[in-house]
Order: structure tokens, then sequence, then C-alpha cells
């Protein structure tokens, strides 16, 4: 039987990687890919399929595929075809969730907050990151995650909601002990085979939980939810857009990307107008004043975060003290 796998590669999780641009962390990525590649297939898997995961997904290099024709490397997750039949897949340098004491943690963009799955038992919405909606993601298709390396938020995050798939802690916020980059690739190795030897059916997740979906500016979800996206106001008053699964929310994540490129610069150009117009206004008051005013914290926001509310109530305060009454 031809085995068949998919490797879904990051890179804030891979070894040895101090930053996530530049040649280096191209080549640190591309050796571990490879590392993973050659284990695959001296282990009985026939054919891969890579799937370069960051940003633009243009970091692995070309190379891993020269020379081997069951090997192939694609760009981004939408590029991930499903008519090919993956028997399995393993998550590669994988981070921990936006909030998490983390290698760069973030969940997809820096603009959210957070993403949450309710949990009927306990009653409340747990946070989720990259490696489980991937997880869920791919087991709506029916490819089972046996393994997962990365951060230790990202090897947590692996076993989250499943016991029994493969972590691979191989870095930590925390690392106080210097450890070799070919010791900690070996410990990789080892668990990667480990991974083969899994009933892998027991890796697949279920994808039938909704996600909500929460940002850091306030007017962010209003703003989707004006591009035709689904509000929901969580128990606890936070808010955010949802989808029925992590599978419909993957599906989403570029064109979402590019309205949240959009709505951030709106915010901004906003906020700079704004800010124009309150050193116009602010221009004859003591400036120890202003700052010291309830406006003064408000206007050390920064430019991304500031919204309406905050805008309106700097502009009461700021007018009620030109018109000396404060
Ligand atoms: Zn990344």
């Amino acid at each position: 039987m031809m085995t068949n796998a998919l490797i879904l590669a990051d890179i804030e999780g891979i070894i040895g990687v101090n930053e996530t641009f530049g040649d280096n962390a191209g080549e640190l990525f591309t050796q571990e890919v490879e590392l993973c590649i050659n284990v695959l297939l001296e282990n009985g898997i026939h054919k891969i399929t890579v799937c370069d995961a960051h940003n633009k997904g243009d970091m692995i290099l070309p190379r891993i595929t020269e020379g081997r024709d069951n090997v192939k490397l694609v760009s981004q997750v939408r590029s991930v075809c499903f008519a090919e039949k993956y028997d399995f897949a393993i998550m590669v340098g994988y981070h921990g969730m936006e909030g998490s004491p983390g290698i760069w943690p973030h969940t997809y963009r820096y603009d959210i907050k957070q993403t949450s799955i309710f949990d009927k038992r306990l009653g409340k919405n747990i946070p989720i990151g990259e490696v489980e909606i991937g997880a869920r993601w791919l087991g709506f298709h029916g490819v089972p995650v046996i393994f997962v390396s990365g951060d230790r938020e990202a090897a947590y995050e692996a076993n989250q909601f499943n016991p029994y798939r493969q972590a691979s802690c191989i870095r930590t916020l925390l690392q106080t002990e210097e450890i070799k980059i070919e010791v900690l690739r070996d410990k990789l190795v080892q668990d990667l085979k480990s991974s083969l030897k899994l009933d892998w059916d027991l890796c697949l997740s279920c994808d039938n939980s909704p996600i909500l979906v929460e940002f850091y500016h306030s007017e962010t979800a209003d703003a989707l939810v004006a591009k035709g996206y689904t509000k929901f106001i969580n128990v606890d008053g936070s808010e955010g857009i949802t989808f029925k699964s992590c599978s419909e929310l993957v599906s989403e994540i570029h064109h979402i990307a590019g309205l949240l490129n959009q709505i951030g610069f709106e915010v901004e150009t906003a906020n700079i107008a704004f800010l124009k117009e309150v050193r116009e206004l602010a221009k004859n008051l003591d400036k120890d004043a202003v700052a010291n005013s309830e406006a003064g914290p408000l206007l050390s926001t920064s430019l991304t975060l500031l919204d309406k509310v905050a805008r309106d109530k700097v502009m009461v305060i700021l007018r009620s003290m030109v018109n000396g009454s404060v």
C-alpha cells in the first residue's frame, strides 16, 4: 500500500530560529523539514506533500524537492489539495496561541486576540491556537495529525484535546540550559519515529464545534459583520465573529486577512486624522495638564487600538479644557 503524508510547516517553532525572516531562518527551516522528509522516506512513507504554512509560504527552499519526485512543495494552507488522500499529517515548527508564554505566540495575526471553542462539560470557552485549529481542519478532511513539534506551548496544544498524538517539545521561552541544535534535532527524529508507530486513526480530530474569533480593536468584529460575517457575544460579554467549525475558519482565513488589513488601515487613518485634530485643539493648552487629565492615557493608546468611544471622550475632555471649565 502506498503511504501518503502531509507536512505542515511553520517557522516559529523550528530549532535554532532566532528571527522569522532572512536567509539563516530559511536555511534552518529547510534543514529541519528535510530532516523530517528523510525520516518519513526511510520509514516506509512513499509520498510527501510539504506545505510552507508560514506567512506568504515562501521560506522553505525549493531544494527539498530536488531529486525527489515523490516530494511536493506547496505554499500556504490554501494550496493543500484534498483530492489527494493523505494517510496522516505532521505539523512541524509550530508555536503557541496568542497570549501564551511561548516563542512569538500568536493566532494567525496580531490583531486577533483569541480564538476559542465552547466546551459543554466545563460550560465555558476554551482558547485554542493554530495547532488545534490545524488539527481540526485536517480532521474534517479525514487526515489525522500524528505529530506536532515546536515550542512548549505548541507541544501542550498538541495534546490539549487529544492525549495520544506525539508531541515534540524542542524549544521553550524559559530555556535556561544551552542545548545544541544537533541534540534537539536528534530528539525530534526520535519523536517523529515514535509517532509513526502510533495508531494513526486515534489522532483524528473532530471538527464539530463552532469557533469564536475575538479581536483587540473593539470595532473590528462589527466591521467584519458589515462584510457578511456572523457576530457572537459570549456569556462573559466578550464578542467576536463566529464560524461553524475550524475548517470553515481556515477556508476563510485568507479572505479575512485581506479584510483585516483594510480595516486596520482605516482605523489608523482615522486615528492619525484624529490626533491632528487633537494637536490643533490643544495647541494653547498646558501639555502636562492634558497628559494628567483623563484624556492622557487615552491619547497614549496605540494608533491600532484607539476607538470611537475613546476618541469622543478625548474630544469632550479637551473641549471643556479649552473652554476653561476644567
Ligand atoms: Zn508562522
